[in-house]
């Protein structure tokens, strides 16, 4: 299937006329991203004359925008992880409280790390990071752990439910690279292995019982604390200076471009409505409806690597 349309624009190279021809491959980027329709070439407009017209552009991405990486989402239609399994996200209070919890999740993550930990930024990453470069994005915040937006080379970045790629200690606060926890499951576990059966979006797999249980945990290296992926599980709270500074960059911005995000987590949410306190303009593209989709001047429902890059950020 190919689908043309004609739209001027300004390339990088200073020529205005611009044939858009692309090929729309359904399937081609896999299971994890659900149905959609083709760009609309008026609201590809719409979305271009938003961006032309902010100055100071806020970005928040959420789980739709990797999908297009192969990391599926939760909440997608047919797709997602809620749809697909019976499988629910950790909460934060059994990791803190049980050992066997800890023992299972980090069994699992170690299964799944090397897999989840070599998803690559798709075209959207690329596109939000060449925004910056070119001084149109002034802050880019993601709900996302998997680093993609930092691969990108993203700089002026809140991961606002940290990141899988660092370890935390909950006990003396230490962070340290999850490759170098990586290379201690290996060292304590070097007889285990275990076969992946599903990637849930923090790097989850699925296993048995009695894989877990022979699966040996390291604690931290510099107080024998019990160690924790510097991400925020469900029923924790985001750091509230985290929380703060992010509101502060929302009323700098002049507009909001929701990419990828349901919004139904209160945590993305809150500052959708800080932008409508403050009435900036509000674009959401993400497949299916959101939460906020009343409050939107703009709402597209493409994929964000199609749609994305054709957006100059002039
Ligand atoms: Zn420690």
């Amino acid at each position: 299937m190919r689908m043309n349309f004609g739209l001027t624009f300004r390339a990088a190279n200073g020529c205005w006329k611009v044939n858009l021809s692309q090929r729309c491959s359904r399937g081609r980027i896999g299971l994890f991203v659900p149905p959609s329709p083709p760009v609309d070439a008026e609201k590809l407009q719409e979305l271009q004359r938003f961006v032309t017209l902010s100055k100071r552009v806020l970005v928040m991405t959420g789980a739709g925008i990797s999908t297009e990486s192969g990391i599926p989402d939760y909440r997608s239609e047919k797709v997602g992880l809620y749809a697909r399994t019976d499988r629910r996200p950790i909460q934060h209070r059994d990791f803190v409280r049980s050992a066997a919890v800890r023992q299972r999740y980090w069994a699992r993550n170690f299964v799944g790390w090397p897999q989840f930990s070599s998803h690559q930024p798709n075209p959207a990453h690329w596109a939000l990071s060449n925004w910056e470069k070119r001084g149109k994005l002034y802050w880019l915040v993601t709900q996302n752990v998997d680093a993609l937006h930092t691969k990108a080379g993203s700089r002026r970045l809140t991961e606002l439910h940290g990141c899988m790629h660092r370890v935390l200690c909950l006990d003396c606060g230490e962070q340290t690279p999850r490759g170098v926890l990586q290379a201690r499951f290996a060292a304590l576990n070097p007889t285990w292995s275990a076969e992946a059966h599903g990637l849930a979006p923090d790097g989850d797999v699925f296993l048995t019982e009695e894989q877990v249980r022979s699966f040996q945990v390291p604690s931290c290296a510099r107080c024998g604390g019990r160690l924790k992926p510097d991400v925020v599980f469900f029923g924790d709270a985001v750091n509230r200076d985290t929380v703060d500074f992010v509101h502060r960059r929302v009323k700098e911005a002049d507009s909001l471009l929701v990419v990828g995000s349901s919004l139904q987590v209160y945590s993305g949410y809150r500052f959708i409505l800080t932008a409508q306190e403050k009435k900036l303009p509000i674009a959401i593209l993400n497949i299916g409806p959101t939460r906020s989709d009343h409050l939107a001047c703009l709402k597209l429902d493409s994929r964000c690597g199609e749609l994305l890059p054709l957006i100059d950020p002039h």
